[in-house]
């Protein structure tokens, strides 16, 4: 078969060092019979060894060109191929509980979390190979530069962990930064405590959107003094000192206001 070009426009890296390979596949610990979609399978690192341990898997590619081998290479017994943007793939009707892995595109990340946030009730866990970068304001803390938008939203989901790192020297062709091996599991849904998570998300994006200034601005379509007296809460700091349970009491207690 001749040699598949890697499209940037893709966000094609492929991982290429068998010991990396090795050491994410042992990170999922995929279990025979378990249901898991590949976001991105590409030429297939990581997919071979999941499709061997699991009998079957699903995989969610964009490029044809890529699709066509692994048509070539799998039958249908063993391999489940959605051809499609990942960004607008319907999980649900992969049926639960779902686990998710993927070496991600960098250039969609961000809106393939959101996008996957969506699912995290039918969802038992998710693996990904990300930007470091990424990963650090996925799990970042309240407090530091890393902490924002994703790290909210994604914290009120669910329950993070930064594996490893992998170095660029463990795909071809190499990208310029170093990955991160993230797993994220949902939170049960009765701790999930926002009365209205649409407005929570409003809240979040408006704290964040202008990093530099005081929630007394940012929040000011939200908040007036005597609620972030009766919040408890200094209107002189800044978005990032907020602990996620902060903006869940911060969204309950507007829900409550305009009720
Ligand atoms: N998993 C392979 C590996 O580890 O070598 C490939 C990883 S490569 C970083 C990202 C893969 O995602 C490529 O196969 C690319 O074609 C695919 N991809 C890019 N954008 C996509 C999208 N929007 N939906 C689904 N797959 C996409």
């Amino acid at each position: 078969m001749t040699e598949h070009r890697a499209r940037k426009r893709f966000g094609q890296n492929f991982l290429s060092d068998p010991n990396i390979i090795r050491k994410i596949i042992d990170a999922i610990r995929p279990v025979a019979g378990e249901t898991m979609v590949e976001i991105g399978p590409g030429l297939g690192a990581m997919t071979d060894p999941l499709v061997e341990r699991l009998g079957h898997l699903h995989v969610v590619e964009i490029d044809r060109d890529l699709i066509a081998r692994l048509q070539e290479r799998y039958t249908l017994e063993h391999l489940t191929i959605h051809q499609g943007d990942a960004l607008k793939f319907d999980f649900g009707q992969l049926g639960a509980p779902l686990r998710v892995v993927g070496n991600l595109p960098y250039n969609i990340s961000t809106p393939l979390l959101f996008h996957l946030a969506a699912y995290a009730g039918q969802v038992s866990d998710m693996t990904f190979m990300l930007q470091k970068e990424v990963v650090m304001r996925m799990v970042a803390e309240p407090g530091t530069d890393d902490y924002g938008r994703l790290s909210v939203m994604l914290q009120y989901r669910f329950r993070m962990g930064r594996l490893f790192d992998v170095p660029p020297g463990a795909f071809r062709p190499a990208p310029k930064v170093t990955s991160s091996i993230v797993r994220m599991v949902p939170l049960p849904p009765e701790q999930l405590a926002a009365q209205d998570e649409g407005l929570l998300e409003s809240i979040v994006a408006a704290a964040f959107g202008q990093r530099r200034k005081t929630l007394r601005n940012t929040l000011r379509d939200f908040l007036d003094e005597r609620d972030f007296a009766a919040l408890g809460l200094d209107p002189g700091l800044r978005g990032e000192r907020l602990s996620v349970a902060e903006y869940i009491a911060i969204a309950n207690h507007v829900a409550m206001k305009s009720k």
